[in-house]
C-alpha cells in the first residue's frame, strides 16, 4: 500500500496559487511516480511520458492491459514536435481546438518508450485547456502519459472522490481540483493525410466541429459498432469492454410509452431506469418499483455527458440485477455519449 496524497485546489483558484499547490505533485512525476490529477474531460492518471519504467506503474496501478496506449499531454501544441511527426491537418486541429478536448494519433518519434505507446508506430497527443492539468505538465518540465485515473473495465471519473474509490493506496497522488467540466474522454481522432483524419473516439469537439475546417472525417466503424470476429482495432482501447458497471445495462430505443410497456411486460425487482427529466414522472407513476434516475433534459446533451459516469458508478454502488436507459441520438455530443453507452451496455440495444 501506497500511502495516497491528497491536494486539494479551489477551482477557482488564482494561477499562482495553483502553482504553489501542485510543487508536491511535479516533483511526485519528476521522480518517477503516479499522480492523477483533474482534466477538462475526466481525471487522468499521470506519469513521466519519457520514463518507460514510470508509464509502466501506470498500466500496473490501473490493471490495464500492455498494449493500450497512453496519450501523452502536453501543455502547448507546438511541444508535439519533441515526440511524433506533425502536419499541416495537426495545426488546422490545433489552431482551432488546443487547448482543449481533442487529441490526435500521430508517428512516434523515437524519443517516446515503447510502453507508452503500447509498442505503436504512433502516439496520441493531446494539450489539456484544464488550468491545473496545463499547469502540472509544465512545471513537471516533462510530458505527461495520462490514461483516464479509474481501475481498467470501470467508468472514467469525473471528480476526486471517483479516483479515491479505485486508486487510493495504489498511487503516489491525488490533485483533487472539482468536477471535470466535459464528463466524457477527449475526442480522439488519427491523421490520415494532410486533409484527412480517422475518429477513433467521439468526444465533446464533434464531427461536425472538424469538418468546418474543411478536414474530411472518416468515422471508424468501431465507434458505433462492435468490433467482428477477428477484426483488428485502430484504437486498442476499442476492444476492450468500457465503463462497465456491475448490472446489465439495456438501451431502450423508443417513446417513454413503449419503454414503460417493455419493462412492465417483464418481471423485474431490483432495477433501475435512466430517464430524461421531461419523462420522469411519467416513469415513476408507471414504475411503482424502480428507481428512477435524472439524465437530465432531454436537449441538454452537455449536462448527460456531465453525469453519465457519475449515474454508472453510482449505480455499480446499489447492485442492480438491470439498469435501463435511453439510446442518444448520434448527431453532434450525442454521438460521444451513444458510443460510451454501447459500450457500457455491452451493444445491447432494444428496437421498441
Ligand atoms: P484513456 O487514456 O483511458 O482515455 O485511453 C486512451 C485511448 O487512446 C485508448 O482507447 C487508446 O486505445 C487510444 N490511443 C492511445 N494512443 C493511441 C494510438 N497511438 N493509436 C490509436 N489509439 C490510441
Ligand atoms: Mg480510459
Amino acid at each position: 500500500m501506497i500511502d495516497t496524497k491528497i491536494i486539494r485546489i479551489p477551482p477557482d483558484a488564482e494561477l499562482s496559487l495553483i502553482d504553489e499547490a501542485l510543487m508536491p505533485a511535479a516533483e511526485i512525476i519528476r521522480s518517477g511516480g503516479l499522480v492523477a490529477f483533474p482534466t477538462e474531460t475526466v481525471y487522468g492518471l499521470g506519469a513521466d511520458a519519457t520514463s518507460e519504467l514510470a508509464s509502466k506503474k501506470i498500466y500496473a496501478a490501473k490493471g490495464r492491459p500492455s498494449d493500450n496506449p497512453l496519450i501523452i499531454h502536453i501543455s502547448t501544441p507546438e511541444d508535439a514536435e519533441g515526440y511524433t511527426y506533425t502536419n499541416g491537418v495537426y495545426y488546422k486541429l490545433a489552431r482551432a481546438f488546443m487547448p482543449g478536448p481533442i487529441t490526435v494519433v500521430l508517428p512516434s518519434r523515437e524519443t517516446v518508450p515503447e510502453a507508452t505507446r503500447g509498442g505503436l508506430a504512433t502516439v496520441a497527443v493531446r494539450c489539456p485547456s484544464s488550468r491545473i492539468a496545463n499547469r502540472l505538465i509544465k512545471l513537471s518540465g516533462v510530458p505527461i502519459a495520462a490514461p483516464s485515473a479509474n481501475l481498467s473495465g470501470s467508468p472514467s471519473p469525473t471528480t476526486a472522490e471517483h479516483v479515491m474509490d479505485d486508486m487510493m493506496g495504489r498511487i503516489d497522488c491525488i490533485v483533487d481540483g472539482g468536477a471535470s467540466e466535459v464528463g466524457l474522454e477527449s475526442t480522439i481522432v488519427s491523421v490520415k493525410s494532410d486533409d484527412s483524419v480517422v475518429l477513433l473516439r467521439p468526444g465533446k469537439i464533434t464531427v461536425e466541429d472538424i469538418r468546418a475546417l474543411g478536414i474530411e472525417v472518416e468515422i471508424a466503424r468501431a465507434v458505433t459498432e462492435s468490433l467482428r470476429e477477428g477484426e483488428i482495432a485502430l484504437s486498442p482501447g476499442m476492444k476492450y469492454r468500457h465503463y462497465a458497471p456491475g448490472a446489465e445495462v439495456v438501451l431502450l430505443d423508443g417513446s417513454p410509452d413503449k419503454a414503460i410497456s417493455y419493462i412492465s411486460a417483464r418481471s423485474y425487482s431490483n432495477y433501475a431506469v435512466i430517464c430524461y427529466s421531461e419523462d420522469i414522472s411519467q416513469f415513476e407513476s408507471a414504475l411503482g418499483d424502480a428507481t428512477i434516475i435524472d439524465f437530465g433534459n432531454r436537449d441538454d446533451m452537455k449536462s448527460q455527458a456531465r453525469s453519465l459516469f457519475d449515474i454508472l458508478r453510482a449505480a455499480d454502488k446499489q447492485s442492480y440485477d438491470i439498469i435501463f436507459a435511453p439510446l442518444p441520438p448520434t448527431e453532434d455530443i450525442g454521438l460521444a455519449l451513444y458510443n460510451r453507452m454501447i459500450r457500457a451496455a455491452a451493444h445491447k440495444i432494444i428496437r421498441l
